[in-house]
Protein backbone atom coordinates (compact mmCIF):
# COMPACT_ATOMS: atom_id res chain seq x y z
CA UNK A 1 0.00 0.00 0.00
CA UNK A 2 1.51 3.15 -1.13
CA UNK A 3 1.95 6.17 1.49
CA UNK A 4 -1.17 7.82 -0.46
CA UNK A 5 -3.47 5.11 -0.42
CA UNK A 6 -2.61 4.62 3.67
CA UNK A 7 -5.25 5.74 6.01
CA UNK A 8 -5.54 5.81 9.56
CA UNK A 9 -9.19 5.61 10.85
CA UNK A 10 -9.96 9.04 11.08
CA UNK A 11 -8.09 9.72 7.71
CA UNK A 12 -10.25 11.73 5.26
CA UNK A 13 -10.31 10.56 1.55
CA UNK A 14 -8.87 12.98 -1.10
CA UNK A 15 -12.26 14.31 -2.02
CA UNK A 16 -13.16 14.90 1.45
CA UNK A 17 -10.25 17.07 2.33
CA UNK A 18 -10.46 18.88 -0.66
CA UNK A 19 -14.34 19.26 0.44
CA UNK A 20 -13.11 20.25 3.91
CA UNK A 21 -11.54 23.17 2.44
CA UNK A 22 -14.23 24.31 0.42
CA UNK A 23 -16.24 23.99 3.61
CA UNK A 24 -13.79 26.45 6.11
CA UNK A 25 -14.05 29.01 3.40
CA UNK A 26 -17.54 28.67 2.96
CA UNK A 27 -17.87 29.34 6.72
CA UNK A 28 -15.76 32.30 6.37
CA UNK A 29 -17.23 34.14 3.49
CA UNK A 30 -20.63 33.50 4.61
CA UNK A 31 -21.24 31.79 1.20
CA UNK A 32 -24.82 31.81 -0.31
CA UNK A 33 -26.02 28.13 0.91
CA UNK A 34 -27.16 27.30 -2.76
CA UNK A 35 -23.92 28.13 -4.47
CA UNK A 36 -22.00 26.31 -1.13
CA UNK A 37 -24.67 22.76 -2.56
CA UNK A 38 -23.42 23.16 -6.27
CA UNK A 39 -19.93 23.80 -5.54
CA UNK A 40 -19.88 20.64 -2.91
CA UNK A 41 -20.08 18.17 -6.06
CA UNK A 42 -18.89 18.58 -9.58
CA UNK A 43 -20.87 19.09 -12.79
CA UNK A 44 -20.40 16.03 -14.82
CA UNK A 45 -18.44 13.04 -14.05
CA UNK A 46 -18.00 11.02 -16.86
CA UNK A 47 -16.04 7.33 -16.84
CA UNK A 48 -15.12 5.39 -20.10
CA UNK A 49 -13.58 1.99 -20.62
CA UNK A 50 -12.18 1.24 -23.99
CA UNK A 51 -10.28 -1.26 -25.72
CA UNK A 52 -6.78 -0.63 -27.09
CA UNK A 53 -4.43 -2.83 -29.20
CA UNK A 54 -1.39 -3.93 -27.56
CA UNK A 55 1.79 -4.35 -29.65
CA UNK A 56 1.50 -8.23 -28.96
CA UNK A 57 -2.01 -8.38 -30.95
CA UNK A 58 -3.54 -8.45 -27.49
CA UNK A 59 -6.00 -5.81 -26.15
CA UNK A 60 -6.99 -4.44 -23.14
CA UNK A 61 -9.23 -2.50 -21.59
CA UNK A 62 -8.84 1.06 -19.88
CA UNK A 63 -10.57 3.14 -17.53
CA UNK A 64 -10.80 6.77 -18.57
CA UNK A 65 -11.89 9.60 -16.62
CA UNK A 66 -13.47 13.37 -17.38
CA UNK A 67 -14.44 15.07 -14.10
CA UNK A 68 -15.93 18.26 -15.12
CA UNK A 69 -16.53 20.35 -12.09
CA UNK A 70 -17.69 23.56 -12.64
CA UNK A 71 -18.00 26.23 -15.83
CA UNK A 72 -20.04 29.17 -14.75
CA UNK A 73 -16.70 31.47 -15.46
CA UNK A 74 -15.84 29.48 -19.07
CA UNK A 75 -14.75 26.17 -20.14
CA UNK A 76 -13.97 23.76 -18.08
CA UNK A 77 -10.08 22.98 -17.84
CA UNK A 78 -7.60 20.92 -16.41
CA UNK A 79 -4.84 18.29 -17.28
CA UNK A 80 -5.24 14.97 -17.99
CA UNK A 81 -3.26 12.25 -15.78
CA UNK A 82 -1.99 8.92 -16.31
CA UNK A 83 -1.03 6.97 -13.10
CA UNK A 84 -2.00 3.45 -11.61
CA UNK A 85 -3.45 5.22 -8.81
CA UNK A 86 -6.14 7.68 -10.74
CA UNK A 87 -9.45 6.83 -9.19
CA UNK A 88 -13.07 8.70 -9.26
CA UNK A 89 -12.65 10.33 -5.51
CA UNK A 90 -9.06 11.49 -6.89
CA UNK A 91 -9.83 13.14 -9.81
CA UNK A 92 -13.10 14.87 -8.39
CA UNK A 93 -10.81 16.90 -6.06
CA UNK A 94 -8.69 17.74 -8.62
CA UNK A 95 -11.40 19.04 -10.59
CA UNK A 96 -13.22 21.13 -8.11
CA UNK A 97 -8.96 22.51 -6.88
CA UNK A 98 -9.01 23.75 -10.89
CA UNK A 99 -12.23 25.33 -10.54
CA UNK A 100 -10.57 27.28 -7.33
CA UNK A 101 -7.48 27.41 -9.50
CA UNK A 102 -8.96 29.78 -12.54
CA UNK A 103 -11.34 31.97 -10.32
CA UNK A 104 -8.37 33.17 -7.71
CA UNK A 105 -5.99 33.84 -11.42
CA UNK A 106 -8.77 35.17 -12.70
CA UNK A 107 -8.62 33.40 -15.85
CA UNK A 108 -11.74 32.73 -17.66
CA UNK A 109 -12.30 28.93 -17.15
CA UNK A 110 -13.94 26.50 -14.93
CA UNK A 111 -12.41 23.40 -13.24
CA UNK A 112 -12.06 20.05 -14.70
CA UNK A 113 -9.87 17.12 -14.60
CA UNK A 114 -9.28 13.84 -16.38
CA UNK A 115 -7.23 10.65 -16.16
CA UNK A 116 -6.77 7.11 -17.39
CA UNK A 117 -5.76 4.37 -14.62
CA UNK A 118 -2.08 2.81 -15.78
CA UNK A 119 1.34 3.39 -15.47
CA UNK A 120 2.73 5.05 -18.80
CA UNK A 121 5.90 3.77 -17.79
CA UNK A 122 5.10 0.19 -18.74
CA UNK A 123 4.34 1.09 -22.42
CA UNK A 124 5.60 1.65 -25.68
CA UNK A 125 5.17 5.24 -27.75
CA UNK A 126 2.70 3.29 -30.15
CA UNK A 127 1.10 1.82 -27.03
CA UNK A 128 0.93 5.38 -25.59
CA UNK A 129 -0.45 6.60 -28.38
CA UNK A 130 -2.94 4.61 -29.23
CA UNK A 131 -4.22 5.03 -25.64
CA UNK A 132 -4.35 8.32 -26.29
CA UNK A 133 -6.26 8.56 -29.45
CA UNK A 134 -8.46 6.08 -28.03
CA UNK A 135 -9.41 8.20 -25.04
CA UNK A 136 -9.46 11.04 -26.98
CA UNK A 137 -12.12 9.55 -28.93
CA UNK A 138 -14.15 7.87 -26.43
CA UNK A 139 -14.51 11.48 -25.05
CA UNK A 140 -16.20 13.00 -28.36
CA UNK A 141 -17.48 16.07 -27.93
CA UNK A 142 -17.49 16.10 -24.28
CA UNK A 143 -14.29 18.29 -24.69
CA UNK A 144 -13.43 21.12 -27.22
CA UNK A 145 -11.89 25.03 -27.39
CA UNK A 146 -15.13 26.27 -25.74
CA UNK A 147 -16.55 23.48 -23.63
CA UNK A 148 -13.90 21.69 -21.71
CA UNK A 149 -10.02 22.13 -22.57
CA UNK A 150 -7.64 19.38 -21.29
CA UNK A 151 -3.67 19.76 -20.62
CA UNK A 152 -0.97 17.86 -18.89
CA UNK A 153 -0.53 16.94 -15.94
CA UNK A 154 1.44 13.67 -14.04
CA UNK A 155 2.27 11.04 -16.98
CA UNK A 156 1.20 13.13 -19.81
CA UNK A 157 3.39 15.70 -21.45
CA UNK A 158 3.29 17.86 -24.87
CA UNK A 159 3.31 14.49 -27.29
CA UNK A 160 0.46 13.53 -25.50
CA UNK A 161 -1.63 17.41 -26.18
CA UNK A 162 -0.38 16.93 -29.80
CA UNK A 163 -2.08 13.57 -29.91
CA UNK A 164 -5.18 14.58 -28.33
CA UNK A 165 -5.34 17.71 -30.39
CA UNK A 166 -4.55 15.59 -33.42
CA UNK A 167 -7.41 12.79 -32.98
CA UNK A 168 -9.94 15.58 -31.81
CA UNK A 169 -9.10 17.68 -35.31
CA UNK A 170 -10.14 14.48 -37.35
CA UNK A 171 -12.71 13.53 -35.92
CA UNK A 172 -14.71 17.25 -36.45
CA UNK A 173 -15.39 18.70 -39.77
CA UNK A 174 -12.14 19.19 -42.47
CA UNK A 175 -13.23 23.07 -42.33
CA UNK A 176 -12.77 23.47 -38.72
CA UNK A 177 -9.59 21.44 -38.28
CA UNK A 178 -7.37 24.84 -37.63
CA UNK A 179 -10.13 26.38 -35.57
CA UNK A 180 -9.93 23.69 -32.81
CA UNK A 181 -6.23 23.68 -32.06
CA UNK A 182 -7.22 25.28 -28.93
CA UNK A 183 -8.77 21.71 -27.50
CA UNK A 184 -5.88 21.44 -25.51
CA UNK A 185 -3.01 23.23 -23.87
CA UNK A 186 0.33 21.85 -23.46
CA UNK A 187 1.18 21.73 -26.93
CA UNK A 188 4.44 21.41 -28.21
CA UNK A 189 5.26 24.96 -29.96
CA UNK A 190 5.46 23.46 -33.33
CA UNK A 191 1.82 22.37 -32.70
CA UNK A 192 0.58 25.61 -31.59
CA UNK A 193 1.67 25.34 -28.38
CA UNK A 194 2.81 28.57 -26.14
CA UNK A 195 6.49 29.98 -25.51
CA UNK A 196 7.49 29.16 -21.57
CA UNK A 197 4.06 26.86 -21.38
CA UNK A 198 6.71 24.19 -20.10
CA UNK A 199 8.10 25.46 -17.42
CA UNK A 200 5.23 27.64 -16.64
CA UNK A 201 4.49 26.23 -13.06
CA UNK A 202 7.81 25.51 -12.01
CA UNK A 203 8.45 29.43 -12.99
CA UNK A 204 4.77 30.63 -11.55
CA UNK A 205 5.89 28.43 -8.26
CA UNK A 206 9.11 30.53 -7.91
CA UNK A 207 7.45 33.67 -8.91
CA UNK A 208 5.23 33.47 -5.65
CA UNK A 209 7.63 32.46 -3.51
CA UNK A 210 9.78 35.51 -4.08
CA UNK A 211 6.80 37.50 -3.34
CA UNK A 212 7.24 35.84 -0.03
CA UNK A 213 10.33 36.42 0.15
CA UNK A 214 9.99 39.98 0.05
CA UNK A 215 7.19 39.90 2.57
CA UNK A 216 9.58 38.31 5.36
CA UNK A 217 12.43 39.59 4.47
CA UNK A 218 14.14 36.27 3.59
CA UNK A 219 16.94 35.67 0.62
CA UNK A 220 16.63 33.01 -1.29
CA UNK A 221 20.35 33.71 -2.37
CA UNK A 222 21.75 30.87 -0.17
CA UNK A 223 18.40 29.18 0.97
CA UNK A 224 18.16 25.66 1.37
CA UNK A 225 15.42 23.71 -0.57
CA UNK A 226 13.47 19.89 -0.60
CA UNK A 227 11.57 18.93 -3.31
CA UNK A 228 9.59 15.69 -3.71
CA UNK A 229 9.02 14.83 -7.19
CA UNK A 230 11.08 16.05 -9.87
CA UNK A 231 9.42 15.54 -12.71
CA UNK A 232 7.90 18.60 -15.24
CA UNK A 233 7.11 21.14 -11.89
CA UNK A 234 9.79 19.89 -9.49
CA UNK A 235 12.75 19.75 -11.90
CA UNK A 236 11.37 23.47 -13.23
CA UNK A 237 11.61 24.96 -9.75
CA UNK A 238 14.80 23.56 -8.97
CA UNK A 239 16.24 24.94 -11.91
CA UNK A 240 14.67 28.71 -11.97
CA UNK A 241 15.78 28.79 -7.84
CA UNK A 242 19.64 27.41 -8.36
CA UNK A 243 19.84 30.47 -11.09
CA UNK A 244 18.79 32.51 -8.10
CA UNK A 245 21.46 30.82 -5.94
CA UNK A 246 18.92 28.77 -4.16
CA UNK A 247 20.37 25.37 -3.17
CA UNK A 248 18.54 21.93 -3.65
CA UNK A 249 19.65 20.30 -0.59
CA UNK A 250 17.57 16.91 -1.29
CA UNK A 251 15.12 15.71 -3.51
CA UNK A 252 12.78 12.29 -3.17
CA UNK A 253 10.61 10.73 -5.98
CA UNK A 254 8.92 7.25 -6.02
CA UNK A 255 12.44 5.55 -7.02
CA UNK A 256 13.53 6.79 -3.70
CA UNK A 257 15.34 10.03 -1.96
CA UNK A 258 18.54 11.75 -2.38
CA UNK A 259 20.52 14.39 -0.65
CA UNK A 260 23.37 16.67 -0.59
CA UNK A 261 24.23 19.86 1.91
CA UNK A 262 26.07 20.92 -0.69
CA UNK A 263 23.34 20.91 -3.55
CA UNK A 264 22.59 18.71 -5.99
CA UNK A 265 23.00 19.78 -9.61
CA UNK A 266 19.30 20.50 -10.79
CA UNK A 267 20.35 20.30 -14.40
CA UNK A 268 22.23 17.42 -13.68
CA UNK A 269 19.35 15.64 -11.98
CA UNK A 270 17.12 16.32 -13.96
CA UNK A 271 19.50 14.65 -17.10
CA UNK A 272 19.68 12.07 -14.50
CA UNK A 273 15.81 11.71 -14.08
CA UNK A 274 15.32 11.66 -18.05
CA UNK A 275 17.82 8.78 -18.43
CA UNK A 276 17.16 6.37 -15.49
CA UNK A 277 13.49 6.80 -14.74
CA UNK A 278 14.12 8.49 -11.04
CA UNK A 279 16.75 9.74 -9.01
CA UNK A 280 17.46 6.57 -6.78
CA UNK A 281 21.33 5.82 -7.74
CA UNK A 282 22.35 9.65 -8.47
CA UNK A 283 25.72 9.48 -7.04
CA UNK A 284 26.35 13.67 -6.56
CA UNK A 285 24.77 12.94 -3.44
CA UNK A 286 23.71 10.09 -0.56
CA UNK A 287 20.97 7.67 -0.72
CA UNK A 288 18.68 8.63 2.31
CA UNK A 289 15.34 7.21 3.33
CA UNK A 290 11.64 8.96 2.70
CA UNK A 291 11.60 9.87 6.98
CA UNK A 292 15.32 12.15 6.70
CA UNK A 293 13.96 13.55 3.51
CA UNK A 294 11.08 14.94 5.08
CA UNK A 295 13.50 15.88 8.48
CA UNK A 296 15.39 17.73 5.54
CA UNK A 297 17.31 20.68 7.06
CA UNK A 298 15.89 22.70 4.01
CA UNK A 299 14.31 26.34 4.24
CA UNK A 300 12.11 25.65 1.21
CA UNK A 301 10.24 22.85 1.24
CA UNK A 302 8.26 21.63 -2.18
CA UNK A 303 5.65 19.05 -2.78
CA UNK A 304 5.45 18.71 -6.38
CA UNK A 305 4.60 14.80 -6.68
CA UNK A 306 0.90 13.29 -5.34
CA UNK A 307 -1.62 14.23 -3.11
CA UNK A 308 -1.51 13.87 1.01
CA UNK A 309 1.49 13.62 1.34
CA UNK A 310 2.21 15.73 4.25
CA UNK A 311 -0.05 14.18 7.07
CA UNK A 312 0.20 13.94 10.73
CA UNK A 313 3.22 11.35 9.90
CA UNK A 314 5.58 13.80 8.39
CA UNK A 315 4.24 17.13 8.94
CA UNK A 316 6.08 17.05 13.05
CA UNK A 317 9.57 15.94 10.83
CA UNK A 318 9.69 18.67 8.61
CA UNK A 319 11.95 21.90 9.72
CA UNK A 320 10.88 24.38 6.84
CA UNK A 321 10.22 28.10 6.96
CA UNK A 322 8.00 27.70 3.87
CA UNK A 323 5.81 25.24 2.20
CA UNK A 324 5.25 26.03 -1.78
CA UNK A 325 2.40 23.43 -3.05
CA UNK A 326 4.00 23.03 -6.51
CA UNK A 327 1.27 19.68 -6.00
CA UNK A 328 -2.00 19.79 -6.42
CA UNK A 329 -3.24 18.33 -2.42
CA UNK A 330 -0.27 17.94 -1.06
CA UNK A 331 -1.41 18.03 2.68
CA UNK A 332 -4.27 16.79 3.94
CA UNK A 333 -5.99 18.61 6.86
CA UNK A 334 -4.08 17.27 10.00
CA UNK A 335 -0.60 17.81 8.23
CA UNK A 336 -1.52 21.48 7.56
CA UNK A 337 -2.63 21.93 11.32
CA UNK A 338 0.38 20.81 12.47
CA UNK A 339 2.34 22.88 9.89
CA UNK A 340 0.02 26.00 11.44
CA UNK A 341 1.31 25.11 14.79
CA UNK A 342 4.89 24.98 13.96
CA UNK A 343 4.39 28.44 12.41
CA UNK A 344 5.12 26.95 8.90
CA UNK A 345 4.10 29.02 6.03
CA UNK A 346 2.17 27.62 3.57
CA UNK A 347 1.51 29.27 -0.51
CA UNK A 348 -0.89 27.00 -1.42
CA UNK A 349 -1.19 24.79 -4.53
CA UNK A 350 -4.19 27.26 -6.06
CA UNK A 351 -2.01 29.85 -6.23
CA UNK A 352 1.33 28.24 -5.68
CA UNK A 353 1.39 25.73 -9.33
CA UNK A 354 -1.35 28.08 -10.73
CA UNK A 355 1.33 29.25 -13.49
CA UNK A 356 0.29 26.37 -15.37
CA UNK A 357 -3.32 26.89 -16.13
CA UNK A 358 -2.26 30.73 -16.76
CA UNK A 359 0.07 29.99 -19.32
CA UNK A 360 -2.44 27.53 -21.00
CA UNK A 361 -4.50 30.70 -20.91
CA UNK A 362 -2.11 32.38 -22.95
CA UNK A 363 -1.52 29.63 -25.35
CA UNK A 364 -5.22 29.24 -26.09
CA UNK A 365 -5.78 32.87 -26.67
CA UNK A 366 -2.92 32.70 -28.94
CA UNK A 367 -4.74 30.29 -30.82
CA UNK A 368 -7.56 31.79 -31.07
CA UNK A 369 -5.91 34.84 -32.42
CA UNK A 370 -3.21 33.37 -34.45
CA UNK A 371 -0.38 34.76 -32.88
CA UNK A 372 2.98 34.09 -31.15
CA UNK A 373 4.25 35.52 -27.89
CA UNK A 374 7.65 35.78 -26.74
CA UNK A 375 8.72 34.04 -23.72
CA UNK A 376 9.62 37.51 -22.66
CA UNK A 377 5.99 38.63 -23.26
CA UNK A 378 4.56 35.43 -21.81
CA UNK A 379 6.59 35.45 -18.11
CA UNK A 380 5.77 39.23 -18.05
CA UNK A 381 2.34 38.43 -18.37
CA UNK A 382 2.44 35.36 -15.78
CA UNK A 383 4.60 37.61 -13.24
CA UNK A 384 1.93 40.14 -13.02
CA UNK A 385 -0.78 37.66 -12.53
CA UNK A 386 0.69 35.46 -9.91
CA UNK A 387 1.88 38.63 -7.88
CA UNK A 388 -1.95 40.31 -8.24
CA UNK A 389 -3.32 36.74 -6.97
CA UNK A 390 -0.69 36.55 -4.38
CA UNK A 391 -1.55 40.15 -2.90
CA UNK A 392 -5.28 39.53 -2.98
CA UNK A 393 -4.60 35.97 -1.18
CA UNK A 394 -2.60 38.00 1.45
CA UNK A 395 -4.60 40.85 1.86
CA UNK A 396 -7.92 38.75 2.41
CA UNK A 397 -5.75 36.47 4.92
CA UNK A 398 -4.96 39.75 6.85
CA UNK A 399 -8.59 41.21 6.74
CA UNK A 400 -10.14 37.85 7.80
CA UNK A 401 -7.61 36.31 9.93
CA UNK A 402 -7.52 33.08 8.08
CA UNK A 403 -4.32 31.05 6.37
CA UNK A 404 -3.83 31.68 3.08
CA UNK A 405 -5.22 28.76 1.83
CA UNK A 406 -8.72 29.86 3.39
CA UNK A 407 -7.91 33.44 1.84
CA UNK A 408 -7.24 32.03 -1.76
CA UNK A 409 -10.36 30.37 -1.61
CA UNK A 410 -12.32 33.72 -0.24
CA UNK A 411 -11.59 35.48 -3.38
CA UNK A 412 -11.85 32.37 -5.86
CA UNK A 413 -15.17 31.61 -4.13
CA UNK A 414 -16.79 35.15 -3.88
CA UNK A 415 -15.93 35.92 -7.76
CA UNK A 416 -18.01 32.51 -8.68
CA UNK A 417 -20.47 33.04 -6.32
CA UNK A 418 -20.70 36.48 -7.80
CA UNK A 419 -21.67 35.38 -11.12
CA UNK A 420 -24.27 32.84 -9.64
CA UNK A 421 -25.95 35.62 -7.80
CA UNK A 422 -26.19 37.75 -11.03
CA UNK A 423 -27.26 35.05 -13.42
CA UNK A 424 -29.26 33.04 -11.15
CA UNK A 425 -29.89 29.43 -10.61
CA UNK A 426 -31.48 27.77 -13.89
CA UNK A 427 -34.39 27.20 -14.13
N1 LIG B 1 -2.38 20.04 -14.83
C1 LIG B 1 -2.06 21.38 -14.49
C2 LIG B 1 -2.68 21.76 -13.17
O1 LIG B 1 -2.96 20.92 -12.34
C3 LIG B 1 -2.36 22.36 -15.61
C4 LIG B 1 -3.79 22.47 -15.99
C5 LIG B 1 -4.04 23.28 -17.26
O2 LIG B 1 -3.12 23.89 -17.79
O3 LIG B 1 -5.20 23.27 -17.70
O4 LIG B 1 -2.84 22.90 -12.86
Amino acid sequence: MSARTKKGPSALSVFEVAQAQLDRAAHVLRLDSSVHAILSQPKNELIVNFPVRMDDGSYRLFKGYRIQHNNIMGPFKGGVRFHTEVHLDEVKALASWMTWKSALLEVPFGGAKGGIKFDPREHSRAELERITRRFTHSLGSNIGPDYDIPAPDMGTNAQTMVWMMDTYMNSGSRELKNAVRGVVTGKSLTSGGSRGREKATGQGLVFVLQEWAKDRGFSLDGATVAIQGFGNVGSHAARILGRLGASVVAVQDHTGAVANPEGLHPKRLAEYVNRTGGVAGYDHGVAIDREAFFAAEADIFIPAALEMQITADTAPLMKSKVVVEGANGPMDIDGEEILRSKGVDVLPDVLANAGGVTVSYFEWLQNRRAETWSLDDVDKRLHGMMIAAYRTMRRLAIEHSVDNRTAAYCHALSRIQTVYLERGIFP
